[in-house]
């Protein structure tokens, strides 16, 4: 089962987001057909998406965009506060590596920007983007905390990717100083990062993400929240007809007369809806009410 702790160390000046995304990951490779490397890059902002979307509350929800011009075009996810994402990307057949080990610089690039959109149920959305530097998402979405959020963060991200084209780990790590953490929490946490380079191989050491805390932070965690986390789309008939109904009655009619029906697939989870005759007959009639 996936799932999300939150919790605090540091005598709670600092805050902890850590993630297990293992079936997400699953998911998301049979949706979309994924290739290793393109599982291992939306595998990790599926991840981000779990953690950031546990730092929203209520109905509040949040996209995160990453091109870097390389390979597998646009990465898109969705988050929210339930510990549900989706997401797609434009190219999920791409599959670079180098020394054995996933090459996710290859695959997204590295010349372009990560946006995060965050609906937090205001008048206007909160929209930040901040170029990436480096390919790498642990630091491109740090550089993101420091640049857009002004919270200087550490993260991991880990994922393994098995022959068979299935994900046997994956997860992530955020560590945040609150406003009132101390010099030495920072070089704590700093003693740290040796530990944390190779964060997959943790993951698959310590089944039980508590186990993990404990051996990462020496055993002073406060758990505050543990959420289960699944990759989740709300998607509907009645939701696409709203988006065929922005067509307009001409260009409806046009569809009725040239294919007699409409199919729309769903970019999040590939689901296929189809509009007969009927159906788009009332979602014109729809439109002159
Ligand atoms: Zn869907």
């Amino acid at each position: 089962m996936d799932y999300l702790l939150k919790a605090l160390i540091c005598d709670k000046r600092v805050r902890v987001y850590l993630g297990k995304t293992t079936a997400i990951v699953n998911d998301a490779i049979i949706i979309h057909d994924l290739w290793p490397s393109a599982a291992s890059v939306m595998g990790k902002a599926l991840t981000m998406g779990v953690i950031m979307g546990a730092m929203l509350k209520g109905k509040e929800a949040l996209t995160i965009k990453l091109n870097g011009n390389g390979p597998i075009g646009n990465v898109v996810v969705d988050g929210n506060a339930y510990g549900e994402v989706r997401g797609y990307v434009d190219y999920p057949h791409v599959h670079f590596s180098k020394q054995d080990a996933l090459d996710d610089k290859a695959t997204l690039g590295d010349n372009g920007h990560l946006d995060v959109i965050k609906d937090l149920q205001l008048k206007d959305l909160f929209v930040s983007s901040v170029p990436l530097q480096s390919g790498q998402l642990a630091n491109d979405f740090a550089y993101y905390f420091t640049k857009s959020e002004q919270t200087p963060s550490l993260i991991s991200l880990g994922i393994t990717i098995k022959e068979d084209n299935t994900a046997s780990v994956s997860g992530g790590l955020l560590v945040q100083l609150l406003p009132d953490a101390l010099e030495e929490d920072i070089v704590y946490l700093e003693s740290k990062t040796a530990v944390l380079k190779n964060f997959s191989q943790l993951l698959k050491q310590y089944e039980r993400l508590e186990d993990l805390l404990d051996y990462l932070f020496d055993h002073k965690v406060t758990i505050l929240e543990t959420l289960p986390v699944t990759y989740a789309c709300h998607c509907s008939k009645e939701h696409f007809s709203r988006g065929i109904a922005t067509l307009g009655a001409e260009e409806i009619d046009k569809i009725i007369h040239e294919d007699h029906q409409a199919e729309i697939i769903c970019h999040y989870c590939k689901t296929p809806y189809l509009y007969n005759i009927d159906d788009l007959e009332s979602i014109k009639k729809g439109l002159k009410k």
